[in-house]
């Protein structure tokens, strides 16, 4: 059998490694247009902002080192420029000339490149993308000859690695930004923290607007927003998203969607013997069925690792799973990070849905070093998890990883409360952030909690009585106007002072985080109050509302 893999790092390798393990007799050809194969392309930006020193670090794997241990043929500088479905042939630019090879099977993992934005003077020598080792180098090579300026077009999380990791090096730097938030897949209320702590680590950010036009200069160049607004860049790193690299294989029919290329669940293109994997192809979401290019390290490994046993097993082999799109950003102190499906994706798809906000510590509070975990988690009616996304400044990634678990299993919220999650206080509580999403889930579901949300605190200003329920010290720091403080501590016996402030309005109760009203809530309730808590509280409020929480939120 003769296998001629297109693309050799993530999806590619891992392909061509899992064949020859499975195969020992197979020809194994790995085809790299590059210089470089099975490289840390999650690692450039930490190179650039100097956490990584050595380049070579970089390079997991080496042509040499991949021969000597998996006898694979790999070839670098080799660009597949056109493929025959019919002869099962591909037409390689070698550094010596154009020559052919004829394939039994053809892999192809020819990943994604950054998008061009259609704006004059994009191809300015001080546009730089960062997707190879090359355009690292290039990056740090411009750090280390005392650039000043950064201009980062695309807040999403390449952009804003590549933002921290400039600023890292003292290079003043901002970032621009289309959608009104940064790190778009993301909830404003779990982005608006990000937003801030991009300000405190001194990167500025332009956002809901685009970059215009590039007017090349002599010292430096300036970028001319929609707004009007004039930015001088000595260097402009282009991360407005990636379009799928498969132009040579869509022009030999090979079935595509906007770029993307067509696969089944076991990798199959439309081509007979073609496959297909990782940022260049088309995925089905497990949660809303939207088929979209995932373009993710995680997804694209396994993929080739999978399809490859179906290549060498057939049928026996385990068909690739529906991405979740699970994914994290370190961004100063905070730590960001997502599994399942948005707030958009599941208005986009009709998917009925309630949402949790919960504000726990990532470990027991009286041990030292304590620090909130913001979630934003949804579920189905039904009570299926249907996506979840946190912010905070540790625990984030382990929440996420158990929420991204439980959703693979299909798991619904009430199960989370069973979850034997490990505790010690230095590292959770003995019920976890996670237990307690299940716990205010399962009450949500039954109707124990009924929730108020961020998003309607106008409305609920104009139709209902706001019960603030914190200390007083704490509602001095910032109420809203009309609403009434008493203390969950003292709700109890002032009841009356409610019934008469009300007056027969719904009262909509808040606190801090949304514990202490859940408590005022169950006593409202059973009170005869029409009654719902602030999912929450004032810190999803602020969070929500971000730069607006000045003028909303009084003192
Ligand atoms: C800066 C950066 C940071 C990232 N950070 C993360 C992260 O933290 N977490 C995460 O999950 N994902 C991250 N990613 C995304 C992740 O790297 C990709 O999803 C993953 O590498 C995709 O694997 P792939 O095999 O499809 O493509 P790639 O790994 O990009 O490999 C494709 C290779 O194919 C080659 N090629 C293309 N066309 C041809 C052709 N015609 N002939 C021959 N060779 C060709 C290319 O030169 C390239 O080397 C990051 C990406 C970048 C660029």
């Amino acid at each position: 059998m003769k296998v001629i893999v297109v693309g050799g790092v993530a999806a590619g390798m891992s392909f061509a490694a899992r064949a020859r393990r499975l195969n020992e007799d197979a020809q194994i050809i790995v085809l790299e247009r590059g210089e470089y194969v099975s490289f840390a392309n999650c690692g450039l930006p930490y190179f650039v902002g100097g956490e990584i020193t050595d380049p070579d670090r970089l390079l997991v794997q080496t042509p040499q080192k991949l021969r000597d241990a998996l006898n694979l043929d790999v070839r670098v500088r080799h660009e597949v420029t056109a493929v025959d479905t019919q002869a099962q042939t591909v037409t390689i630019q070698t550094p010596s000339g154009p020559t052919t090879e004829t394939y039994d099977v053809l892999f192809l993992a020819p990943g994604a490149e950054a998008m061009r934005l259609p704006i004059p003077g994009i191809d300015s020598d001080r546009v730089l993308t960062l997707r190879t080792v090359d355009d690292a180098r290039q990056m740090r090579a411009q750090v280390e000859a005392g650039i000043k300026r950064a201009i980062v077009l695309g807040a999403g999380f390449i952009g804003l690695e590549a933002a921290e990791a400039l600023a890292q090096t003292g290079v003043d730097v901002t970032v621009v930004e289309l959608a009104d938030h940064v790190l778009p897949p993301l909830e404003v209320e779990v982005a608006h923290p990000v937003q801030d702590e991009l300000g405190r680590l001194g990167i500025k950010t332009h956002l809901g607007v685009a970059a215009s036009a590039i007017r090349p200069g002599v010292d430096s160049d300036t970028v001319v927003l929609a707004d009007g607004t004039e930015l001088q860049a000595d260097l402009i790193c282009l991360s407005a998203g990636v379009v799928p690299a498969t132009a040579p294989f869509a022009a030999a029919g090979i079935e595509t969607v906007r770029g993307a290329i067509v696969v089944d669940e076991r990798g199959r293109t439309s081509a007979p013997n073609v496959y297909a994997a990782g940022d260049a192809v088309t995925s089905t979401d497990q949660i809303t069925g939207e088929v979209r290019p995932v373009a993710l390290a995680g997804p694209a490994n396994r993929a080739g690792r999978l399809i490859a046993d179906f290549v060498m097993r057939g049928e026996a082999a385990r068909p690739l799973p529906r991405p979740l799109g699970t994914a994290i950003v370190r961004v100063g102190r905070l730590t960001a990070a997502m599994t399942g499906a948005n707030r958009a994706a599941l208005e986009r798809n009709h998917i009925a849905h309630t949402t949790l906000h919960l504000h726990p510590n990532q470990h027991a509070g009286y041990f030292p070093g304590a620090s909130q975990i913001s979630l934003v988690v949804h579920i189905g009616e039904d009570g299926r998890l249907l996506g979840a996304q946190a912010v905070g400044e540790e625990g984030v990634d382990k929440r996420i990883d158990v929420l991204a678990t439980a959703i693979r299993a299909q798991l619904h919220v009430e199960d989370l409360i069973d979850l034997d999650l490990s505790y010690s206080p230095p590292y959770g509580q003995a019920k976890d952030a996670v237990n307690l999403i299940g716990m205010v889930g399962a009450n949500v579901l039954d109707g124990t909690l009924r929730l108020w949300y961020p998003a309607q605190y106008e409305e609920v200003a104009q139709s209902s009585l706001i019960l603030d329920t914190r200390s007083r010290a704490e509602y001095e720091t910032g109420y809203l106007p009309g609403s009434l403080n008493i203390p969950h501590t003292e709700l109890r016996d002032r009841l009356d002072e409610v019934r008469g402030a009300a007056s027969g309005r719904p009262v909509r109760v808040l606190c801090a985080s949304g514990v202490r009203s859940a408590i005022a809530h169950r006593l409202l309730t059973q009170s005869g109050f029409d009654s719902a808590s602030l999912s929450g509280g004032i810190t999803s409020l602020r969070q929500y509302l971000g730069k607006r929480a000045d003028t909303v939120i009084k003192v």
